[in-house]
C-alpha cells in the first residue's frame, strides 16, 4: 500500500468534456472527461469545506471532507449493509423458491410474506452490489456544489 499520506486524501476533479448518446436501437453513451488530481488535508474533527478549482474551466467546486475515523466508519457501515443485503437475498430467495414451488392444498393461498420475499429478492439483488461498491470507494469526500458554469463535474475517489 502506498496510498496518500495519513490525514490526507486524493481525489480527482472530473470535468465532463462531452456526453453524447448516439444510435437508435442500440444506444451508445460516449462520455469524455478530464481528471485533475488534488490532494486534500482531512480535518481532525467534524467536516471541512474545501474549494477546488477545475483547471479546465476554472469552475469553483465546493467539496466536503470528513475525518479519517468518520470515513472509515461510514465505509464499514456500507459494507455491513452490503453483507446484510446478501444474507437477506439468500434467505428471501430460498424462502420464495420453497414457498413458490409447493403444491398448496385446495382453497389455501400463499402466505402474505410471499410477495414480501419476492420484493426483497429484487431489492437486495440491486442494493448489495451498489452498497459494496460505495463502501469500497467511499473516501469521505462529497461534492457539495458546482455553481458557475453549468457544465457537469464530479469528484472521483482515487485509490492508493
Ligand atoms: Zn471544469
Amino acid at each position: 500500500m502506498n496510498g496518500p499520506a495519513p490525514g490526507t486524501v486524493e481525489v480527482a476533479v472530473r470535468h465532463i468534456l462531452s456526453d453524447r448518446t448516439t444510435g437508435f436501437l442500440t444506444r451508445t453513451r460516449r462520455i469524455t472527461w478530464k481528471d485533475s488530481l488534488y490532494r486534500m488535508r482531512r480535518p481532525t474533527s467534524g467536516t471541512q469545506s474545501v474549494e477546488l478549482i477545475c483547471p479546465v474551466c476554472e469552475a469553483s467546486l465546493l467539496a466536503e471532507v470528513r475525518t479519517e475515523a468518520r470515513t472509515r466508519r461510514t465505509s464499514a457501515v456500507l459494507l455491513v449493509l452490503a453483507a446484510l443485503s446478501v444474507l437477506v437475498f439468500v434467505a428471501a430467495f430460498g424462502y420464495a423458491v420453497h414457498e413458490g414451488g409447493r403444491t398448496l392444498p385446495e382453497g389455501q393461498s400463499l402466505p402474505a410474506v410471499f410477495p414480501v420475499s419476492i420484493v426483497s429478492v429484487f431489492v437486495t439483488f440491486v442494493a448489495a452490489p451498489v452498497l459494496f461498491a460505495r463502501g469500497r470507494r467511499y473516501n469521505g469526500v462529497t461534492l457539495l456544489d458546482a455553481p458557475k458554469p453549468r457544465r457537469r463535474h464530479g469528484i472521483m475517489p482515487v485509490r492508493g
